[in-house]
């Protein structure tokens, strides 16, 4: 099925596919398990339209190219164009839902590239890296500040985050990514993944869930 964004029902949403702005290590126990310094402001990256697709169903990871981690984040579903920094807290109309996406990653071919100190957009931007939820439509944006979110795999508990644990909380974040990319609506920001990063395998059952909102099981292949 091609991706598209929609509402918790299903039912299509009438907005673009656009990017995707992705925040790393906004969770400092995720910073501190691959050994990286909890940063002083967001280290922002992207993927591209064509990494979106559906969460639920069954996902795809590249079969040759080393170790895919998992990475669940809270989805943001932008509503309106936010540019030039401006300040985002007092605007109740900023997005349009919440929902949850995983962070696929390389890490394998990440590290190498880091190692050697060049960018590493192909082991977060190659196609089909941005497995999805549909979105709980929602505006203010103080109320997502209190949300825990968790993944579990085969029945274990792999990544449980709280949304109070962000080091830069979504304002900050969405004035931050603004001062850079103009955010259009249809676009996405994934804000970080807590502690629990490691690696998929076919046939991994995965239950994705954000408290109270939505739980979308998938699997892998
Ligand atoms: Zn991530």
């Amino acid at each position: 099925m091609k991706y598209a964004h929609r509402n918790i029902l299903g039912d299509e949403l009438p907005l673009p596919i656009g990017k995707i702005v992705c925040v790393g290590r906004n969770y400092a126990d995720h910073a501190r398990e691959l050994s990286n310094a909890v940063p002083s402001s967001p280290i922002l990256f992207m993927k591209p339209s064509t990494a979106l697709i559906d969460m639920s169903v069954p996902i795809n990871i590249p079969k040759d190219l080393g170790g895919v981690h998992h990475e669940l984040e809270v989805a943001l579903l932008i509503g309106r164009t936010i540019s030039k920094g401006s300040n985002v807290s007092n605007k109740t109309d900023i997005l349009f839902g919440v929902g949850l996406a995983l962070d696929l990653t390389l890490r394998d071919i990440q590290q190498k590239l880091k190692a050697s100190g060049h960018p590493w957009e192909i082991a977060k931007g190659f196609d089909g890296s941005c497995p999805c939820s549909s979105f709980q439509l929602v505006r203010p944006i103080d109320n997502l500040q209190n949300m825990e979110f968790s993944l579990t795999i085969n029945g274990t508990l792999r990544q449980l985050g709280h949304t109070a644990d962000m080091i830069f909380p979504i304002g900050v974040l969405i004035t931050e990514i603004s001062r850079y990319f103009t955010l259009m609506p249809g676009d996405i920001v994934l804000t970080g993944t807590p502690a629990g990063v490691a690696q998929l395998n076919p046939k991994d059952r995965l239950v994705c869930r954000l408290e109270g909102v939505m739980e979308i099981s998938t699997s892998i292949i």
